[in-house]
C-alpha cells in the first residue's frame, strides 16, 4: 500500500526535573501525540464494534457520524470516510488532534466503557484528513453560483471560520475582519505548537482565501472601523470575538513586574514560533528560559503554560491548583503529560500573596476541600498557619478569561449580553436582539471548546441563510 509507514508510538521519557537536559526545546520532545499510518488506522477503526447505539457520535459535538467512517477507514475506503467526517466537521484535522475526546467521543466510546480501552477516534480523524490534503481531496470552495448578499463576519477564529465555510459554499460574499495580523484566533495564537502545528491551521485559513473568503486583518473592530459600519455594508453580521479579558490575581504584590497573563506568555511564544519579531520574548519578559516558573490555575490553559514553560527551558516549574487533582477541571491525560515532562504540580494551594520587584517569591497558602458548594462541588478552604514561600522569577496568571464589555467597546448599548457579559443569542438560531446580527462561539458561551465553536458557526451560518432568503417585511401603510 502506497502510504505504508511505520507507525510510530512516541511517548515521552518520564524523567525527574533534575536529571533532564537543560533548555530543552520542543524538538527534544518527540511526543506531538500519536502519527497513524494506514494499517494502524485501519486497525483500530475495525476495532469499532459498530454497537448500534453511537454514544461516541452523540457525545460529539458536532455529531459527526463516527461509525460509518470508521468501518470505511476499517474497509480501506478513506477518500469516502474522510468525505463523510468533513461533511459535519470544518476542520476535522484540527478536532482530531485538540479535542479533549477523553470528555467527548472517545469517553463514551462502548468499548472503552466495556473496559477493553477506546477505538482512537481523534487519532483516526486526524489521520483521515492529514492524509486528504497530502492526496489533495481537500479543494478550495468554488460556489456553484454567486450571490448578491454579503456577510461581515467579526472573528477570525474557529466560529468565523465555520460560519464563513458554510456560507461561501452557498455563494454568499463573506467578508472576515481580525484584530490580529494573522487569521485561526486562539488556535493560532493561543493554543502552543506542540498540540497543534500552525502550518495545519494555516493551510485551513489559506484554503478559505482561496475559495474567496475576503479577509480584513489588522482591523480591531470598535478602534479601527466602527461595528455600525460592518452593519452597514453587509446583509448580516455574526460576531465571533471570543472571550479574551484576564481574571486577575489579587493579594499584596500582585501588580509586581514579573506576573504576567497565560495569553501573553502564550501568544508570544507562538508569534516566535512564526518567526516575528517580538520584543517582550527576547527581553525575557514572556520567556521561561532559565528561570523558576510557577503557574497558577489548574484549567487547560494552565496546562498549556507549564508545558511551554518547560519547553522554553525553564528550571523548574511549579504548577498551583486550589483543589486536588481529581477537582481540577484541566485534562487529566495532560496533567499525567506535563508530569512526565517535569512539571511538579501542587495540589490545594493558593497564592497569597508575593515578595519583590520584579517578584522573587510567592507565599503559598495551603488548602483543604471543605463542604460541597450549591452546585455539590467541594470548596477549597485555607488551613491558617500552612503558607510557605516558593522562590520564583516568572508567575504566570492562567485563571480562566471572560467577555470583553462588546457594547461598550462598541457603542452598540442596545446589544443584550447576559449578566456573565456574553451576548445573549438563541440557542438555536443564534440570532441576538438586533436584526440580521447573530454571535457564536465563546462570546456567547464563555471559554469553552474549538469544536463548540465549530458547531455553533456552522449553526448560526445556516440561521443567516435563511434570514438572507426570507422576504423583506415592509411594514403596513
Ligand atoms: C491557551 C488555550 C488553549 C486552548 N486549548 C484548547 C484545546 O486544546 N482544545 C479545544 O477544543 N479548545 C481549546 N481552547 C479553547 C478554544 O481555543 C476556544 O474555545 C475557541 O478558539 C473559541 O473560538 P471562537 O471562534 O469563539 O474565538 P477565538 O478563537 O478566540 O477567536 C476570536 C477572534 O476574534 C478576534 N477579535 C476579538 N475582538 C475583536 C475585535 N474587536 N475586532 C476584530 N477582531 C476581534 C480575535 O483576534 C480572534 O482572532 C483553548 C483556549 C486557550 C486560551
Ligand atoms: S470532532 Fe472532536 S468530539 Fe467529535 S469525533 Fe472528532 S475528536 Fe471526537
Amino acid at each position: 500500500m502506497a502510504q505504508q509507514k511505520m507507525l510510530r508510538f512516541v511517548s515521552v521519557e518520564k524523567q525527574a526535573p533534575e536529571k533532564r537536559p537543560p533548555n530543552l526545546r520542543t524538538e527534544d520532545f518527540g511526543e506531538i501525540y500519536r502519527e497513524y499510518a494506514a494499517d494502524k488506522a485501519a486497525e483500530q477503526a475495525g476495532r469499532c464494534s459498530q454497537c448500534g447505539v453511537p454514544y461516541c457520535q452523540t457525545h460529539c459535538p458536532l455529531h459527526n457520524n463516527i461509525p460509518d467512517w470508521l468501518m470505511l477507514t476499517a474497509e480501506g475506503r478513506l477518500q469516502e470516510a474522510y468525505e463523510l467526517s468533513q461533511a459535519t466537521n470544518t476542520f476535522p484535522e484540527i478536532c482530531g488532534r485538540i479535542c479533549p475526546q477523553d470528555r467527548l467521543c472517545e469517553g463514551n466510546c462502548v468499548i472503552e466503557k466495556a473496559g477493553h480501552g477506546t477505538v482512537t477516534i481523534g487519532a483516526v480523524e486526524k489521520y483521515l484528513t492529514d492524509t486528504a490534503w497530502e492526496k489533495g481531496w481537500v479543494k478550495a470552495i468554488r460556489p456553484m453560483t454567486e450571490r448578491p448578499e454579503s456577510v461581515g463576519i467579526i472573528g477570525a477564529g474557529p466560529g468565523g471560520l465555520a460560519a464563513a465555510d458554510v456560507l461561501r459554499r452557498q455563494g454568499v460574499q463573506v467578508t472576515v475582519y481580525d484584530r490580529y495580523d494573522r487569521a485561526g484566533g486562539l488556535m493560532t495564537y493561543g493554543i502552543p505548537g506542540f498540540k497543534l502545528e500552525k502550518p495545519v491551521v494555516l493551510q485551513r485559513t489559506d484554503m478559505l482565501a482561496e475559495g474567496g473568503v475576503e479577509f480584513v486583518m489588522n482591523c480591531k473592530v470598535g478602534e479601527d472601523l466602527s461595528f455600525d459600519a460592518i452593519r452597514g455594508k453587509h446583509d448580516a453580521v455574526l460576531i465571533a470575538t471570543g472571550v479574551y479579558k484576564s481574571r486577575e490575581l489579587e493579594g499584596p504584590g500582585s501588580g509586581a513586574e514579573g506576573i504576567v497573563r497565560a495569553i501573553d506568555f502564550l501568544t508570544a511564544s507562538n508569534r516566535k514560533s512564526f518567526g516575528d519579531d517580538v520584543p517582550e520574548f527576547d527581553s525575557g519578559e514572556l520567556n521561561a528560559l532559565g528561570k523558576r516558573v510557577v503557574i497558577i490555575g489548574g484549567g487547560d490553559t494552565a496546562m498549556d503554560c507549564v508545558r511551554t514553560a518547560i519547553r522554553q527551558g525553564a528550571t523548574s516549574v511549579h504548577g498551583l491548583y486550589r483543589r486536588d487533582r481529581e477537582n481540577m477541571p484541566g485534562s487529566q491525560r495532560e496533567v499525567q503529560n506535563a508530569e512526565e515532562e517535569g512539571v511538579e504540580f501542587v495540589w490545594l494551594t493558593a497564592p497569597r500573596g508575593f515578595a519583590g520587584y520584579p517578584v522573587t517569591g510567592v507565599m503559598v497558602q495551603k488548602m483543604c476541600l471543605g463542604a460541597p458548594d450549591a452546585t455539590g462541588r467541594r470548596s477549597p478552604e485555607v488551613i491558617d498557619g500552612a503558607d510557605y514561600m516558593e522562590p520564583t522569577d516568572l508567575v504566570i496568571k492562567a485563571l480562566g478569561f471572560e467577555p470583553e464589555d462588546i457594547p461598550t467597546l462598541w457603542g452598540v448599548p442596545d446589544l443584550e449580553v447576559t449578566r456573565w457579559g456574553t451576548i445573549r443569542a438563541d440557542f438555536r438560531t443564534h440570532a441576538t436582539n438586533l436584526p440580521g446580527v447573530y454571535a457564536a462561539g465563546d462570546i456567547v458561551r464563555g471559554a469553552s471548546l474549538v469544536v463548540w465553536a465549530i458547531r455553533d458557526g456552522r449553526e448560526a451560518a445556516d440561521a443567516i441563510l435563511q434570514y438572507l432568503a426570507a422576504p423583506v417585511q415592509v411594514a403596513a401603510e
